[in-house]
């Protein structure tokens, strides 16, 4: 676990008296309540994830599944899969829809999805890449590709949109709202996760945003 200001680890964010008797520990580093969120509701926390809080995400991703004994990697693979399904949706909604029919795209959703799937693992790629670059890290785990992932995955709650632009009809700018919120999210996750600065978390999502921009035409010209 570790304190959700300033990164240092803590051996407990709570000391537990009695059942419902607990008191939040303190950071020796910053001096400030370890984890305040553990005694807030959930929905206090999304607000604060909304609003790119720092703290927030690392409560999720370091001190709330301890906490909840959860297995955060059969959850992100899960989510995973809902987000390329989500994607897939975009990709033929703002890219496709206006070019092809839907029994077309019908007949060539494995294509789609695949397409879609090759891209964004292209995107997870560089991050990855830049990231170590920039960080002078030269060993690459199979642990850190683990964490970015997560991060990237868990951070792009702002693609549950999409279900409202099926039913709604929506402009291509929203589409491409939704994907700077995204990148906004992305680059505070991928800050958290790797505990660097912003200019080079930003620096890597940036670039595997690029990267996914030319795959994505390179693929739409072979569909
Ligand atoms: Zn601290």
């Amino acid at each position: 676990m570790m304190c959700v200001h300033c990164a240092t680890p803590v051996d407990a964010v709570y000391v537990e008296y009695s059942p419902g008797n607990i008191r939040l520990s303190v950071c020796a580093k910053c001096e400030h309540t370890a984890d305040e969120y553990v005694e807030c509701e959930m929905m206090i926390v999304l607000i604060d994830l909304v609003l790119q809080k720092s703290k927030a995400y690392r409560h999720i991703f370091f001190n709330y599944p301890l906490l909840h004994k959860l297995s955060m990697r059969e959850f992100v693979w899960k989510a995973s899969l809902l987000v390329l399904l989500l994607d897939s949706c975009m990709f033929y909604y703002f890219e496709m829809a206006f070019i092809y029919s839907f029994c077309f795209v019908q007949c060539h959703m494995k294509l789609v999805v695949a397409k879609v799937a090759l891209v964004d693992n292209f995107f997870l790629l560089t991050v990855l890449v830049v990231s170590h670059i920039l960080l002078k890290r030269v060993a690459y785990s199979k642990t850190v590709w683990t964490d970015i992932r997560m991060a990237l995955v868990l951070s792009s709650y702002f693609k549950l949109f999409v279900f409202a632009m099926m039913v709604w009809e929506f402009s291509p700018l929203m589409a491409f709202i939704i994907d700077m919120l995204v990148l906004s999210s992305n680059t505070v996750a991928i800050k958290v996760m790797l505990n660097t600065s912003m200019p080079i978390a930003a620096t890597a999502t940036a670039a595997g945003a690029l990267v996914r921009i030319i795959m994505g035409a390179l693929l739409k010209l072979l569909i």
